[in-house]
């Protein structure tokens, strides 16, 4: 059921090429509203449209500001070797070893994520409905960004390796291809986290462990797949589009144990628990009675900004090029 209600949407969403995708953000944030609690629901699945829609709202910002790009990546593998413990965990520690212009070159996603957890934790104390809203579809960007193995590996688009669009394949083609069809998306109930830092680390350091089998595996099925199979055309808003061929898709999602779907499901459940450990943190407010229930002016200006300045940008933003 609740795919069905999704397809009309992302349909909608994703006419443009899509980049975890923008499908897969926006699929992420929608699951992840159906592990919340009632007293949550009320707020979240009235607007669980919003949520799914603006959870690319963070991509969309690259374009348009320069100090966008590090929030959604770490390239741990210049601290040394798994587990890279060379890099404190804590901003002020890693910041006070390397400079913050260094630590903030090489990816800033893990503390992002617990800056914005204290926003949403503030606009829950304030009982402030559209900041409410915001911050939460943007917290469960930056929490499945942290899922993507790619995101924690400096060779995030195989350009080291001659295995350029790897990055687009593994979180946008796969997913596209599969979730609906293959992958469960019952996944339980949200959980209080008791220590936000240490689980995003533990996050990101499975997505780092990971990095290796996704390229590895992937320059493994190359050579042995037929050449002539390896992509498919395919028609997208009335333009032939080289795409890795389904076959080819499904033989790598099989190499790795699904582990797209597995991410993502890690992902969904961690982006529904920091929404709701915001919430208690912030004492549980009760959402029926919220203020703010509109979106101002300002916020609808600055939605309007996010599209223009992202349609206009032939899809190149500053800083990585992940496409
Ligand atoms: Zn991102």
């Amino acid at each position: 059921m609740k795919t069905i209600l999704l397809v009309p949407l992302l349909l909608a969403l994703s006419w443009r090429q899509p980049r975890w995708g923008f499908y897969g953000h926006q699929l992420i944030n929608y699951h992840a509203v159906f592990l919340l609690p009632p007293e949550m629901l009320v707020l979240y699945k009235a607007h669980i449209n919003f949520l799914t829609e603006h959870a690319v709202d963070p991509d969309k910002r690259r374009y348009a500001v320069a100090a966008e790009g590090p929030r959604h990546y770490i390239d741990i593998d210049h601290y040394g070797r798994y587990p890279y413990d060379s890099l404190p965990r804590t901003w002020n520690a890693a910041v006070a070893k390397y400079s913050e212009d260094s630590v903030t070159k090489y990816g800033i996603v893990p503390w992002w994520i617990q800056t914005m957890l204290h926003r949403l934790t503030k606009a829950f104390s304030e009982k402030d409905q559209s900041r409410i809203l915001k911050l939460s579809a943007e917290l469960g960007h930056y929490i499945a960004d942290a899922h993507v193995p790619l995101h924690a590996c400096s060779n995030h688009n195989g350009q080291y390796t001659n295995q350029r669009g790897i990055h687009g394949f593994w979180e946008s083609r796969v997913p596209e291809l599969l979730a609906e069809k293959q992958w469960d998306f019952f996944i339980g109930k949200a959980v209080y986290i008791d220590k936000p830092l240490p689980f995003t680390w533990q996050r990101v350091l499975e997505s780092a462990a990971a990095a290796d089998s996704v390229l590895h595996l992937e320059r493994e099925l190359s050579k042995k797949f037929p050449p002539d199979k390896k992509y498919a055309f395919e028609e997208r808003n009335g333009t032939l589009v080289k795409q890795y061929s389904f076959a080819y898709t499904l033989e790598y999602d099989k190499m790795l144990n699904n582990m797209a779907g597995r991410r993502m499901r890690a992902s969904i459940f961690a982006v529904a628990s920091f929404w709701y450990t915001a919430w208690v943190n912030a004492g549980q407010p009760d959402l029926k009675e919220l203020t703010n229930q509109e979106f101002s002016e300002k916020d609808m200006k600055e939605f309007e900004k996010l599209n223009k300045d992202w349609l206009n940008s032939n899809g190149k933003a500053p800083g990585k090029d992940c496409d």
